[in-house]
């Protein structure tokens, strides 16, 4: 098995998931083994994400040295994300009102709302109040008050935000503790790498039981029921998010940084997959930091402070899925959408995005503020509900490889040598 290149054996797992799972239920005898190794993997990889966004953020920044550098990655970075995700949105935008998958008789929208209430009845989280993803709470969550806390409990916008002061002012104390602290930061972000290393190996096993767990629990018959309204709907996100994947993100990496996009999408397979099967940008950071240093050749100084902000406040999938649905149940309720109506929505889902966390079904809150800001009711969102972890998993495929893009192009803008240059770097 070593043999096949990962990204392979990967690839190998998800399509034999597919057909496990497919003929699988939650009350298969093999559904707890899926549940257990599937478990099993994501806790592996989110055990090592608190010291590896501390170590790699310290390091990044210390690295940069004087605030001219560090206001110039920071500006860059910013502005990279803010408008791949502005161009992802109106992709999704366009796409929906074209096909206009929402646009059915009011009788049929009124059942399929009903019935996917019924279908999510408990299963839905709470969303009534957790409204935390509004502009204010994104500063606010930004200086946590306390750090352990904000590390126990997987806010790492706070982190990265201590890990940005401690290595400014690591880079600004005297020796020998200067050094001696700096070494020891460099220690921690080499030891995570490793551990991802090894936890890589394991990336099929894990990969296969998550997407097997997934599809056992795919309810067909509503599905079947209302298969022409949702497929249409599945098929817009689907398309969306593949032009933004396959050519929004390769014109910007082929004109802007001047590297072959092909290598590049080579590079990251491996995280790619991962971002897919976990459905978190989060979890999946070990390894895109991992693609994007060793495979693609991105400095250690560009990955370790682009990326760790890249998984927590970029997400262009995440963006454009919200905008599309939201446009969805809107176009379902017969809503007249104006302009206006339009351009909130395009503002939300942006300032939404940012604020979003990179774990499972984290957007499905922000598309309740989206819906409570144009005036639709919070419940609606039910009808996406059945086949959101499928397009959960695409949209973060899309968040990641972004990120990756974040950091090639920001590499090369920085000057960086050897990014994505021989084929040789290249394979997984
Ligand atoms: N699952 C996504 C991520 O981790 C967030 C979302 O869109 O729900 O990137």
């Amino acid at each position: 098995m070593s043999r096949i290149p990962l990204f392979a054996q990967i690839l190998i797992a998800l399509v034999l998931a597919v057909v496990v799972g497919y003929v699988s239920t939650p009350e298969s005898t093999l559904y707890p083994v899926y549940e257990f190794l599937a478990t099993l993997f994501l806790n592996a990889l989110k055990m090592i994400i608190v010291p590896l966004v501390m170590a790699s953020i310290i390091i990044g920044v210390a690295g940069i040295g004087g605030t001219h550098g560090l206001g110039r990655l920071g500006g860059r970075t910013l502005l990279f994300y803010i408008t791949t995700s502005f161009f992802a949105i109106v992709t999704g935008l366009l796409l929906v009102n074209i096909i206009a998958p929402g646009v059915v008789s009011a009788e049929l929208a009124q059942q399929m709302i009903a019935m996917a209430g019924k279908e999510a009845a408990g299963e839905l989280p709470d969303l009534a109040g957790r409204d935390i993803s509004g502009l204010w709470d994104v500063f606010l969550s930004m200086v946590p008050p306390n750090i352990i806390a904000a590390g126990a409990n997987g806010q790492l916008l706070g982190l990265i935000f201590f890990a940005i002061l401690y290595g400014y002012f690591l880079s600004r104390i005297d020796e020998p503790f200067a050094e001696s602290q700096y070494n020891f930061w460099q220690g921690v972000l080499q030891i995570m790498m490793k551990i991802t290393e090894l936890i890589m190996k394991f990336a099929p096993l894990g990969v296969f039981a998550l997407v097997a767990k997934v599809m056992a629990g795919i309810d067909p018959d509503f599905l079947s029921e209302f298969a022409s309204t949702i497929g249409l709907f599945f098929f817009t996100v689907v398309l969306a998010l593949l032009a933004h994947l396959l050519i929004t993100l390769p014109v910007l990496l082929y004109f802007v940084a001047r590297v072959n996009p092909l290598r590049h999408f080579r590079a990251m397979a491996p995280a790619l997959l991962t971002a897919f099967s976990t459905a978190s940008s989060s979890a999946t950071l070990p390894l895109t930091m991992e693609c994007v240093e060793k495979n693609a050749g991105v400095s250690n100084r560009t990955t370790s402070f682009v990326l760790p902000l890249g998984a927590t406040v970029n997400m262009d999938g995440t963006a454009l899925y919200e905008c599309v649905v939201a446009i969805f149940i809107a176009q379902l309720y017969g809503m007249e959408l104006s302009f206006t109506t339009q351009f909130l929505i395009v503002w939300t889902a942006l300032i939404t995005s940012i604020g979003v966390a990179g774990i499972p079904s984290a957007s499905l809150v922000a598309i309740t503020i989206i819906l409570g800001t144009i005036g639709l009711p919070l419940e609606a969102i039910a009808v996406v509900w059945l086949v959101d972890r499928v397009l959960d998993m695409m949209r973060t495929a899309v968040n990641i490889f972004s990120d990756s893009c974040g950091a090639v192009i920001i590499g090369k803008l920085e000057g960086e040598q050897g990014i994505l240059e021989s084929a040789a770097r290249n394979g997984p």
